[in-house]
């Protein structure tokens, strides 16, 4: 049975993964997959808890198969609203993470970072795609019969949407949904020696190849960078790590939300459509195991 999966971003590449021989149609590239931070933080997946908890042990054993790096670590939180955690103070905080300076914090042990650009490129390597943008879902009767693209049109027996940031574009007008959209920044820099995920109020910091920080997410669908947002960003943790300065790049991604929680669910008899999560890439493979399932009926 031929499949088309519509978006190349994270979600649409881990079902690339789970099925064989489907075509990927993305016009872009996996832009919003590739300005996120990456992290798993169960304390924040609410009641998805043990969905993100899973999804480690999903990522932990792909990363060992693909080669990509992944590391699970302690989570250093200083935030006045509480989310459980051990309460630990500065002696304690400095021997787990020896650049912090925080007086007390909120210890949570089970984090989780992937290296984001290395699972992209790892997942995007010998996959069948198409770099091109679909203008139009055309139906016959409750199945749908093609895809359009510019370049002509695309037929399979199954087509799986996972389109992030154009979910509504495309989908308006076939199925009724509600989707909001989250402008964030990823920010980019020199390496410190951070071992863990840290969390001051709500941004959030974590180092893999380079030191990545983000937490910024405000109803917005503009493309240009907030150097308000930035500037934030970097005076919350030069007041914890010191003074972050050098060589920095940032890239503006948007998180999708459907407001009645993430979605797996049929557009058509013949379509499924599947994301509108904030944490998008931690709950990713759960969501691509559930339309999996769906596909298998
Ligand atoms: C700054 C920032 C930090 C984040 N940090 C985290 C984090 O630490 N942990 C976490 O869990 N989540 C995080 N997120 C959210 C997470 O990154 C996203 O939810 C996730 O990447 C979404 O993946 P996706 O595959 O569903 O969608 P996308 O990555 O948006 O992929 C969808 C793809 O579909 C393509 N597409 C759309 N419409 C069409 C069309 N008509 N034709 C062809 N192609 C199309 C797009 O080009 C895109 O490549 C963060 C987000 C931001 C912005």
């Amino acid at each position: 049975m031929s499949t088309v999966i519509v978006g190349g971003g994270i979600t649409g590449l881990l079902l690339s993964y789970s099925l064989s021989d489907s075509l990927v149609v993305d016009f872009k590239g996996p832009k919003n997959s590739m300005a996120s931070l990456w992290t798993i933080i169960p304390p924040l997946c609410g009641d998805l808890f043990g969905d993100c908890l899973r999804s480690e042990e999903i990522y932990s054993t792909l990363c060992n198969k693909l080669g990509v790096n992944f590391k699970k670590v302690n989570v250093i939180r200083s935030s006045e609203k509480k989310l459980g955690g051990k309460i630990i103070e500065s002696k304690e905080i400095k021997e787990l993470e020896p650049k912090v300076n925080l007086e007390y914090a909120e210890l949570f042990d089970n984090g989780m970072f992937v290296e984001g650009p290395q699972i992209i490129s790892s997942l995007t390597k010998d996959i069948n795609m198409k770099k091109e943008m679909v203008k139009k879902i055309v139906f016959d009767n409750k199945s749908i019969s093609y895809l359009e693209t510019e370049n002509g049109k695309i037929r399979a027996d199954q087509y799986i949407f996972t389109l992030g940031y154009g979910i509504y574009e495309l989908i308006k007008g076939l199925y009724n949904i509600d989707v909001n959209y989250f402008k964030g920044h990823l920010i980019i820099t020199m390496k410190i020696g951070l071992k863990g995920i840290l969390i001051v109020n709500d941004r959030i910091a974590v180092e893999g190849d380079n030191l990545y920080l983000n937490g910024d997410s405000k109803p917005q669908q503009d493309q240009s960078i907030d150097y308000e947002e930035i500037s934030k960003t970097l005076k919350t943790f030069s007041n914890v790590i010191g003074p972050i300065t050098d060589k920095l790049e940032v890239k503006v991604g948007f998180r999708t939300v459907v407001p009645t929680g993430p979605i797996v669910t049929r557009i058509s008899d013949n379509a499924i459509l599947v994301g509108g999560h904030k944490l998008g890439f931690a709950l990713a493979p759960i969501l691509v195991e559930k339309a999996i399932s769906l596909l298998k009926g």
